[in-house]
């Protein structure tokens, strides 16, 4: 775990927000390019009670609402996604920890996230079985009182720094692989082992290094029923996930947009490009356009989770759905068009200032993140069930 600083906590989110994504600034291109965990700026969502935006006033939190995640990961990743879906991943593992942990946990835990002690990885995805999130091959083994773990993580963003890990494994007992469980394990139970390099096309600054962790934890760090991670899964992990993500391709994408526009409104961009030009505006246009039906969707389907009503129903899960695959597609294709807009030296090359192209690689992995196939499928058995069209 790195250092926290004894500083006072900044309450105020817009002044934390500045605070991380100018630091962010400072060091996105040399963590872009090598493949490096952002270690500043978790440091400063650390200091700045970030990391516990969503953690109750009463554990010492900020006690943010969903609406709060959406500003913070669409600004942070403004500035460079990866952090942005390093903080909307932490948030929606500390979502699962307040509703679903007992009462010990989350008096353990908690006050340790909003101190800026806790940064959460999240281990779901397996080997053999992929992304699929509702069952699980790893077994937890020992009692009722002492779990152990054994887990192979092929991708866990940010692991090597994580300073605590949510996995789902399969159990305890006599599990089938659709009896999953989330377990708590803090960075000090387990044996946490790098078994790979992280070298891919974008996220390069996530760090979803692959891992492997064993050691053993109390009983009382499975989150939520035994078994029934199903239903965690149905009301934090996956509207979060879909909520927060999304915020973060918005948020990447209108940062691309924002950098272009600088671009061609200063002296040097309107000597380059000519503002008159038809094909320029039409391309700026489609990229706006794109950019403001996601942002529509989001803002509507915040409304529907903050709205306590049952996520469960078909129209509630199809729109979750909806917004997870529509932002995915529609912010990288609003990233893309801006490479065309602009064309090589601006759109193409790793230098310019508009940063096209590292938000173009980043966003790559959008549909790749729980698979769009995946959600297509369960999309197609939940319309079928949703006979008279009814939309949340
Ligand atoms: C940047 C990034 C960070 C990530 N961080 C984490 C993390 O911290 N923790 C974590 O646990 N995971 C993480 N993941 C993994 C992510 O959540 C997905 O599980 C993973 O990307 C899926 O990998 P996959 O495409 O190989 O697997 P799969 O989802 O298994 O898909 C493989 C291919 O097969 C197809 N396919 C397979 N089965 C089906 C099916 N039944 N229906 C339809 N299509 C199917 C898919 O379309 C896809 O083309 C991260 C992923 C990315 C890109």
């Amino acid at each position: 775990m790195t250092a926290v600083p004894e500083r006072p906590r900044e309450p105020d989110l817009t002044n934390a927000l500045a605070r991380v994504r100018e630091v962010t600034e400072a060091h996105v291109v040399r963590t872009d390019r090598e493949a490096a965990f952002p270690v500043e700026a978790l440091d400063e969502m650390r200091r700045t009670g970030l990391l516990g935006l969503l953690v109750p006033v009463e554990y010492g939190g900020l006690g943010g609402t969903v609406r709060d995640l959406v500003v913070a990961a669409q600004s942070l990743s403004r500035g460079d996604m990866s952090v942005g879906m390093i903080f909307a991943m932490h948030c929606q593992q500390t979502a699962a920890v307040v509703r679903y942990a007992d009462d010990r946990l989350r008096k353990e835990l908690l006050p340790r996230i909003a101190a800026g002690e806790v940064y959460l990885a999240s281990v779901t995805t397996e080997a053999g079985k992929g992304g699929h999130l509702l069952t699980a091959r790893a077994r937890l083994a020992g009692t009722a009182d002492r779990l152990e773990i054994d887990r192979f993580a092929p991708i866990v963003t940010g692991g090597a720094y994580a300073d605590g890990f949510l996995i789902t494994m399969r159990g305890p007992g006599d599990a089938a692989d659709t009896d999953v469980s989330l377990v708590y394990a803090d960075r000090e139970q387990v044996e946490v082992t790098g078994s790979g390099d992280w070298d891919p096309m974008g996220m390069r600054a996530s760090h979803s290094v692959p891992l492997r962790l064993a050691g053993s934890v109390p009983g009382h760090h499975v989150v939520g029923a035994p078994g029934r991670f199903r239903e965690i899964a149905g009301t934090v992990f996956g509207p979060l996930a879909h909520v927060g993500w999304s915020a973060v391709w918005l948020g990447t994408a209108a940062g691309a947009l924002s950098r272009v526009l600088g671009l061609l409104r200063s002296p040097a961009g309107r000597e380059r490009f000519d503002l008159g030009s038809e094909l320029l505006l039409t391309r700026l246009s489609r990229a706006r356009q794109r950019l403001d039906t996601v942002h529509a969707l989001l803002a509507h389907t915040v409304e529907v989770v903050e709205s306590g009503e049952d996520l469960s129903r078909p129209s509630r899960q199809l729109l979750l759905n909806s917004l997870k695959i529509t932002a995915s597609e529609e912010c990288l294709a609003a990233v893309d068009g801006l490479v065309e807009a602009v064309g090589l030296r601006h759109g193409y090359l790793k230098d310019s200032p508009t940063r096209l192209e590292l938000a173009l690689r980043d966003l790559r992995s959008a549909a790749l993140n729980y698979s769009n196939d995946r959600l297509h499928l369960a999309d197609g058995r939940l319309a079928l069930l949703d006979r008279g069209v009814t939309f949340a």
